[in-house]
């Protein structure tokens, strides 16, 4: 079984002195110091939030698995798909890692699975390994707007003290160790603590969801653990109110999926971003790259928002999930053969090789690049 500590002393000493240096070389460190005693829980240990370097903070690796939400068995891992999952994986992430310059390393990635969508806590303990760039885990229920809720959170949700049995399994997740999908559900735990807590809603929020959300902000009222959100088609306003009013600090709550009519009528939806910030929460453009996310109008959308004066709330990503396996059934296209997984190669280099520089070309300082992918980060994941 895993334990947490030996492999990462040795990389983190070696990345603190010229990390630390840059960090002090723009001022940067205001954020951070006040919370010197936080650290980020990576799948490895604990990290100081300074080590990170620059942080994608919506991301999949190796793999999305939607069989369990349409009650079938999980995909088959044999050793040969995990194998080619762990190498593909690695070599990909690598190549995030090599773009980036001293004072970004090493990097990081939130991997934003939800608990049994594809989140294997020992894989990604064997991905981590074969990185310098951290990695962290996400627990938390997803939503059901693309397939059906998960049948567990269903489930105990429906049961007496409902969303506060959530909110244990989330508790439990952060403080001890992710649940191990080898076992049924919750029967067996691993020692891999995440690090986020991951929720979503459908375009709007159905009764499920409610309860899985509000258990969130409980966890994380709780323990201080981050929550960062899928939104479909807009919704973040309901869902910062939910959580606000359910006990979450607002700086402990990350809206995602922005930059695409979010709030379902103008195509750059600059006033929601504004109103999500103004409640506090972080705006996350965490789909860079993707159709009609592009680089040119994500930069835009930030650029509007740092000239506000809200640098220190947003966010970046690219959602890429490079191996993804929808379930042996999709209600949709019942004549669809769909029992495989699909790979698609995925560019994590987006963020640092193209919105970085489209960033700074329509006029976004240094010091706002540097606070949004290196110290946002640093700040919201560490508790
Ligand atoms: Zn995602």
């Amino acid at each position: 079984m895993y334990t947490a500590k030996h492999p990462i002393h040795r990389r983190t000493f070696l990345k603190t002195s010229a990390t630390a240096l840059a960090v002090a070389s723009t001022g940067g460190t205001v954020g951070i110091a006040a919370d010197r005693a936080a650290s980020v829980q990576t799948v490895l240990g604990p990290v100081a939030p300074d080590e990170l370097g620059m942080v994608l903070m919506h991301e999949h690796a190796p793999l999305v698995d939607w069989s369990e939400l349409y009650e079938f068995k999980p995909a088959p891992l044999t050793p040969a798909v995990r194998k080619e999952m762990l190498e593909n994986s690695a070599r990909m992430l690598r190549q995030f890692q090599n773009s980036l310059g001293s004072d970004q390393s090493p990097g990081a990635i939130v991997e934003c699975t939800p608990i049994r969508v594809g989140r294997y806590p020992n894989l990604m303990v064997e991905l981590a390994r074969r990185l310098k760039c951290h990695l962290i885990a996400a627990t938390g229920f997803w939503c059901e707007a693309f397939a059906p809720q998960h049948p567990w959170a269903i489930r105990l949700g429906l049961e007496k003290n409902g969303i506060d049995k959530i909110a244990r399994l989330y508790i439990r997740e952060i403080r001890e160790g992710m649940e191990d999908p080898s076992g049924a559900w919750g029967e067996k735990f691993t020692a891999v603590k995440a690090g986020i807590i991951k929720i979503g809603t459908s375009a709007y929020m159905t009764p499920s969801e409610r309860r899985c959300n509000t258990a969130a902000a409980i966890a994380s009222a709780e323990t201080g653990c981050p929550i960062t959100t899928h939104t479909t088609d807009g919704g973040g306003l309901e869902q910062a109110h939910l959580l606000l009013k359910a006990g979450a600090k607002p700086e402990r709550i990350i809206i995602g999926h922005m930059g695409n009519k979010d709030d379902r009528e103008q195509d750059e939806a600059y006033a929601y971003h504004r109103q999500l910030v103004e409640l506090g929460c972080y705006v996350q453009f965490d789909r860079v790259g993707h159709d009609k996310y592009t680089v040119e109008k994500c930069a835009r959308q930030i650029k509007r928002l740092t000239d506000a004066g809200f640098a220190r709330q947003v966010l970046v990503g690219h959602d890429w999930a490079p191996y993804f396996y929808r379930g042996q059934f999709d209600p949709k296209t019942p004549n669809d053969k769909i029992d495989a997984w699909t790979f698609k190669e995925s560019d994590f280099t987006i963020v640092p090789r193209q919105l970085v520089p489209e960033l700074k070309k329509s006029g976004v300082t240094a010091a706002d690049i540097r606070t949004i992918t290196i110290e946002n980060p640093a700040r919201v994941l560490a508790f």
